[in-house]
């Protein structure tokens, strides 16, 4: 109730943003969505048309990927929760800029801090880059640590990040969908006795 409680506060605030310019050319933020409870949260890059239009994260050709990557290893959507670094789409899915990165997290953070998951995958660069940093660990390139698990210990206890290619990589290149699908097994299989879904 209370983690409810407080994401509606996010997502309020969220809502009303404008504290870059992605404001003025978003249709819709896009929060992030799943269990409140979750053991694993995916912490994607920003929005693309899609996921604009509705609002709701990876629901376009990368977002599939994911719901079969979630399947392959018995999960649904509802047993975990998908944020993005950015919360409003930039124009055309250019990168995201340093500038909207640093205004953006805050709500990100609040989400970490409120779902508190045991175990965090990144997905793709930009949210490798944020996660490492936040947690202090040196950014290495995706292609050495990708499906690897990194421990560090946090006032809000341990915490698992595990580097994964964005799903979006294997849209056009099936062979990639393999690799994802073998880091993907990790999730799981790092998850405490407690934390099993
Ligand atoms: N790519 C992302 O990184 N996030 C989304 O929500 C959709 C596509």
């Amino acid at each position: 109730m209370r983690r409810a409680e407080e994401m509606e506060r996010v997502a309020k605030s969220v809502k009303a943003c404008t504290r870059c310019q992605l404001w003025q050319t978003r249709t819709n933020p896009v929060v992030g969505t799943g269990s409140l409870s979750a053991n694993i949260l995916f912490v994607g890059e920003a929005p693309g048309y899609y996921e604009d239009v509705k609002g709701e994260p990876f629901v376009g050709k990368a977002g599939k990927v994911l719901d079969e990557l979630l399947e392959s290893i018995g999960l649904k959507r509802s047993d975990v929760y998908i944020a993005n670094v950015l919360k409003c789409r930039p124009p055309g899915n250019r990168n995201p800029l340093t500038e909207e990165i640093q205004t953006c997290t805050p709500y990100l953070d609040a989400q970490l801090e409120i779902i508190a998951p045991e175990v965090i995958a990144t997905l793709g660069n930009f949210s490798l880059a944020y996660i490492f940093d936040k947690f202090g660990l040196e950014p290495e390139r995706i292609s050495k640590i990708h499906g690897k698990v990194f421990t560090v210990s946090t006032i809000a206890g341990i915490k698992k990040i595990v580097p994964l290619y964005h799903p979006a990589v294997a849209v056009y290149n099936p062979g990639m969908k393999e690799v994802l699908r073998e880091d993907f097994k990790v999730l799981v299989k790092i998850l405490s006795p407690h934390g099993q879904v």
